[in-house]
């Protein structure tokens, strides 16, 4: 009789945390349960709540039947650098985490051993377990949320790199001297094409927009009692369609320090041009980035997964015309680029083979 292993999984997100039981080979989960990150009230509090979830996942678990003696262990997988030999996050700016012993202290409080791992690693190799990314000799998986992260699977396995790094893709430069980023250089990616990135371009295109209407003098614009120029002749305004105001100004009432990238997919769904320039614009950040990976790594699969992707086609579709265009033609030819399956749940599904290949397969 095949012996049946139960892996414990925690998907550790800036927002929300998501545990799981998974069978050692299959790829769904018995058990899902989520919870929020109460990331403000430190380390502590982030750990003992994910060790609570992960007790609720073993209790409902054992309710369905899996003998407690069968759970052989927790993959967990963390936003941020990790050093998965030692189990530190080394840093983690979306946690305000910096060297936390993170592994130690799950596996003291679960009586398990635990194995840990960067999110984006885990959602590329749960991708490729059981969504997007099934059957991919050499895949990169792209997370494009608050920051951009990425995971390289190689037949099945996550490339780590020398010291543990490797498939940080948010962090290529796509612009010398441009847009400052999380992590203290300048012109990345991620600073360009994350969630956090898009919502700030729409700030700056908005405020461009009201300086040209202050400069243009639209009479039409309401609550800009500073315009005082005179205003154009009417017929003049309505062909300057690109003038013609923003949607996304009234989706947050004016407050545009509420706008995210969520906003933006939407109103650029419902065909507003300004929104529509910026998705058109981040198509092309990530179309140069991707291509320069299709020439570096010629693989056969790209997954898209976060919440930006959920913009779906609107930016898949530019994405792929962008990298066919600029990547090398039998390499771009070779490449799948497609949306993640489950963007969600990838990352715990990932954190549970990430324990299987490394505790009981002893892969590293
Ligand atoms: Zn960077």
């Amino acid at each position: 009789v095949k012996s049946r292993r139960w892996i414990l999984a925690l998907d550790v997100g800036g927002t929300n945390m998501t545990a799981g039981l998974f069978h050692d080979e299959v790829g769904e989960p018995l058990v899902l349960r989520s919870r929020s990150t109460p990331v403000a009230e430190g380390v502590g509090a982030v750990v003992a709540r994910g060790v609570a979830l992960l007790d609720e996942v073993r209790k409902e678990a054992e309710g369905a039947g899996v003998p407690p003696d069968r759970i052989v262990g927790a993959g967990i997988g963390v936003p941020g650098a990790v050093d998965p030999t030692r189990g530190i996050v080394s840093r983690a700016p979306n946690l305000a985490w910096n060297d936390v012993p993170i592994r130690d202290r799950f596996q003291e409080a679960l009586g398990l051993p635990v194995v840990v791992d960067n999110d984006a690693n885990c959602a590329a190799l749960g991708e490729w377990w059981a969504g997007a990314g099934r059957g991919s000799r050499l895949m990169v998986g792209a997370t494009l949320g608050t920051g951009i992260g990425g995971g390289i699977v190689r037949e099945g396995r996550v490339l780590r790199g020398v010291t543990g790094s490797a498939g940080e893709i948010g962090h290529m430069t796509i612009q010398l001297d441009g847009r400052s980023c999380s992590c203290g250089n300048r012109g990345c990616l991620e600073a360009y094409a994350s969630g956090t990135a898009i919502a700030q371009r729409a700030r700056e295109a908005l405020e461009e927009q009201r300086i040209r209407h202050r400069e243009g003098g639209d009479p039409n614009r309401a609550g800009r009692p500073d315009d005082v120029d005179s205003p154009l002749p009417d017929h003049v305004g309505s062909t300057l369609s690109e003038d013609a105001g923003s949607i996304l100004d009234s989706m947050v009432d004016g407050r545009w320090e509420e706008l995210t990238a969520a906003h933006v997919s939407r109103a650029a769904g419902a065909g507003d041009e300004l929104a529509r320039a910026i998705m058109a614009e981040t198509a092309r950040y990530l179309g140069a980035g991707l291509a320069g990976l299709v020439n570096v790594l010629n693989p056969d699969r790209i997954v898209l997964t976060g919440g930006v992707a959920l913009a779906g086609d609107l930016l898949l579709e530019p994405v792929r015309r962008h990298v066919r265009r600029q990547a090398f033609p039998s390499a771009a030819e070779a490449c799948v680029i497609a949306l993640a399956r489950s963007p969600e749940g990838a990352g715990v599904r990932g954190a549970a083979l990430t324990f299987r290949r490394e505790v009981l397969e002893g892969h590293r």
